[in-house]
């Protein structure tokens, strides 16, 4: 095993150890305390000069939840003069806080981002919820699931696919209708005199567009006046 590794295996239960405190010394030595997920704790010391050799296992220790070992990902960090606190989520244990002495953290920063193991911070996402989750409540789009059920007074759909083209079902978007131009510009809007619907009307229950003339609304049913 490489032996940067080893250091960072418990020399009692041989299991990974997670470094939870780094301070750098005046002296230029980086010391870091360490627990294995049974509690056994030491710690380590490694010179700042030779940082490029064991600052990427330092890094995947110090990201490594201290009760089950699982890669934790950052949340925020916040600094206090020479020491940064670092907040950091485990999928099981949720919030894990870390200390590390501030130069420390902005060579490690610096490392990182050079090799680009992680993201140096995780990508800001603009709303309240995380990628691939939704708001409670909110359904993705039904696909296939809700077909409107064929009327028995439906006409055939007005389509232009050439017939024996079968085309899958799709969500029909409608465009919004513009708005009718005004011929004097005074800002008057024209309101609808009665309930006669003619070509390129809506069906007053569903929404769809109606053809010219039909009787019931192909989406529907509705009897259209
Ligand atoms: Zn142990
Ligand atoms: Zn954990
Ligand atoms: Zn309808």
């Amino acid at each position: 095993m490489d032996p940067i590794e080893g250091e960072f295996i418990c020399r009692k239960c041989q299991k990974p150890l997670s470094i939870n405190k780094i301070m750098v010394s005046k002296k230029g030595y980086a010391s870091f305390e360490v627990t294995c997920p049974h509690k056994h704790s030491g710690k380590r010391k490694f010179n700042m000069a030779q940082q490029n050799e064991w600052m990427p296992a330092v890094i995947k220790h110090l990201y490594m939840c201290p009760r089950c070992g699982a890669n934790l990902t950052d949340l925020r960090q916040k600094t206090e003069g020479d020491r940064t606190l670092i907040l950091l989520n485990c999928p099981t244990h949720s919030k894990i806080k870390k200390a590390v002495s501030t130069s420390f953290w902005y060579a490690m920063d610096a490392l990182r981002k050079q090799l680009s193991a992680r993201p140096a911070y995780p990508p800001a996402y603009p709303g309240p919820y995380p990628p691939q989750q939704y708001p409670p409540g909110y359904q993705q789009q039904p696909y296939g699931q809700s077909q409107p059920q064929p009327s028995p007074y439906a006409q055939p759909p007005a389509t232009n696919h050439p017939p024996d083209t079968v085309s899958p079902p799709q969500m029909e978007v409608t465009p919004p209708t513009p708005p009718p131009a005004e011929p004097s510009g005074v800002g008057e809007i024209t309101l609808p005199t009665g309930n006669n619907i003619d070509a390129g009307d809506f069906c007053p229950a569903c929404g769809e567009e109606i053809t010219s003339g039909a009787k019931f609304c192909t989406n529907c049913g509705t009897e259209l006046e």
